[in-house]
């Protein structure tokens, strides 16, 4: 047992760290150890219990209505309004395009008309469910144009998504004109408020100026919003809330037609562990409203330091509407050496490829625990190495043979070749696959390749990786 323990605390050593502010994506941290150690004390004493009937475990409806509720409370839902708690941003999306779908069985070819800083969790929705996806270009600042959306809604629309804020760019889309657009074809609007959802909220309490975007909102018939984030649970919760109980009715999937229990699930899963559940349920009753109101502006705060002392080469793509910062280069160092220099000095910053003719950024979430001037300074000295080492380049032969390539016509020996000579898989001294320490050449290489070809590779490059350890 031991034995066991020292090793995955070993093998743990070579991941991100989930505590101490410095990891800007993937995980957020309250800073609060005993509301951690607490979270996973919940996790741990229902990780066996089973969220597949309610009625066997009542414990875990009782706490989901709890979650709900509360949520309800921040994001302004009126009576009437029920909600899910679900595994994550993912599946919350999923089900909110699954549910518009059903409801429209009449609608042969649907389709969901979105911004094109729409989280990719719509556009594999769509890929799930079958419907096709309407793609918006946000305006100039990065906010989805509401006019363009309205003029794309037609007789196929189930769905029409917003952002609150979007991922990339952290702006709140017009969440008042979408939704009102869509009000008036009697079309579900979807707000994302997967990142933002648990701060917003906080942000125009503390008197900052937050654009309209909950149930407040006539005509935002569902939203969603991440616990694992900015809740500071767990990982492995998220909720999705409707704006009444009818609108969520296509959500729930049963099945009595078998010779086994019925089936009557309102998530994707069917067996699910009561574990995130309660961890969330515990730390969010253990911060509760006060606290995360001295959570959120601590991370709000954290975030103006950011913006007031980005170094020079570094620029604010748009001003942040909450605790998201994108940065970009005046060309004189490029974004993912910057990347590669916070890693090593202690902090992950996530590269965003180049996007319809933008620059690549790099992505920031700060969380109430990251210290920004220790950040700012790891950043200065980050941006000096960057510079002095000059923007990485890519051979424009290279760059030409990659545009040349029809990723669809690839074969796994032509991936087996690209993959060795991108430096994305190098041969390590045990014979097994390798990832390079610095990622800014591979980083640029990628940028260069078309979406699709990107895809293709790290699809081909994920296939690799994930294979079978040693086997005796
Ligand atoms: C994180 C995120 C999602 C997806 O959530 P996961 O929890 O990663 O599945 C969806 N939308 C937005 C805006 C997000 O930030």
């Amino acid at each position: 047992m031991t034995d066991v323990r020292a090793r995955l605390a070993a093998m743990q050593e070579g991941d991100l760290p989930v505590h101490g502010g410095r990891t800007l994506a993937y995980v957020y941290d309250s800073g609060l150890a005993e509301v951690d150690a607490l979270g996973r004390d919940a996790v741990a004493a229902y990780a066996g219990s089973n969220g597949l009937d309610p009625t066997a475990f009542p414990s875990l409806l009782a706490m989901e209505n709890d979650l709900v509720a509360t949520a309800c409370d921040l994001l302004d839902a009126p009576e009437g309004a029920v909600g899910t708690v679900t595994s994550g941003g993912t599946e919350s999306c999923l089900l909110a395009v699954q549910a518009a779908r059903d409801a429209h069985p009449e609608v042969t070819d649907p389709a969901i008309v979105v911004p094109d800083t729409v989280h990719a969790a719509f556009h594999k929705a769509a890929h799930y469910f079958g419907l096709r996806t309407v793609v918006v270009p946000v305006g100039g600042d990065f906010r989805a144009d509401a006019a363009a959306m309205a003029a794309a809604l037609d007789a196929t629309t189930v769905l029409v998504v917003v952002s609150a804020p979007s991922y990339a760019h952290g702006v709140v889309d017009p969440v008042t004109e979408v939704a009102a657009a869509a009000a008036a074809r009697g079309v579900r609007c979807h707000v994302d408020a997967c990142i933002g959802g648990w701060v917003l909220p906080y942000a125009a309490r503390l008197g900052r100026r937050v654009p309209p975007w909950t149930f407040a909102v006539e005509g935002v018939t569902s939203i969603s919003v991440d616990l694992h984030k900015y809740g500071y649970a767990p990982k492995g919760t998220s909720l999705l809330l409707h704006r009444t109980a009818a609108l969520r009715r296509p959500q729930y999937f049963a099945w009595a037609d078998w010779p086994g229990y019925t089936m009557l699930n309102s998530t994707m899963q069917s067996t699910k562990s009561g574990g995130p559940l309660a961890g969330a349920w515990a730390v969010t009753r253990e911060i509760g409203d006060e606290g995360y109101l001295r959570l959120a502006e601590a991370a709000l705060t954290a975030t103006d330091a950011v913006v007031r002392g980005v170094p020079s080469s570094l620029s604010v793509v748009a001003p942040p509407e909450s605790t998201l910062v994108a940065l970009e280069t005046d060309g004189s160092c490029d974004v993912f050496t910057v990347a590669d220099e916070m890693a090593a000095r202690g902090w992950y910053v996530q590269p965003q490829m180049s996007y319809a003719g933008r620059p690549p950024t790099l992505h920031l979430s700060l969380s109430a625990a990251t210290d920004a001037d220790g950040f700012l300074a790891a950043l200065s000295d980050a941006v000096a190495a960057a510079v002095a080492a000059g923007p990485v380049t890519v051979d424009p032969e290279v760059v030409a043979f990659i545009e040349a390539l029809d990723p669809t016509a690839l074969t796994d020996d032509d991936f087996d070749g690209l993959l060795a000579a991108s430096g994305l898989v190098g041969a390590s001294d045990d014979g097994g696959l390798a990832l390079p320490d610095r990622m800014a050449g591979v980083n640029a290489l990628l940028d260069v390749a078309s979406p699709r070809m990107r895809e293709a590779l790290l699809v081909a490059f994920l296939d690799r990786l994930s294979r079978p350890a040693d086997r005796l």
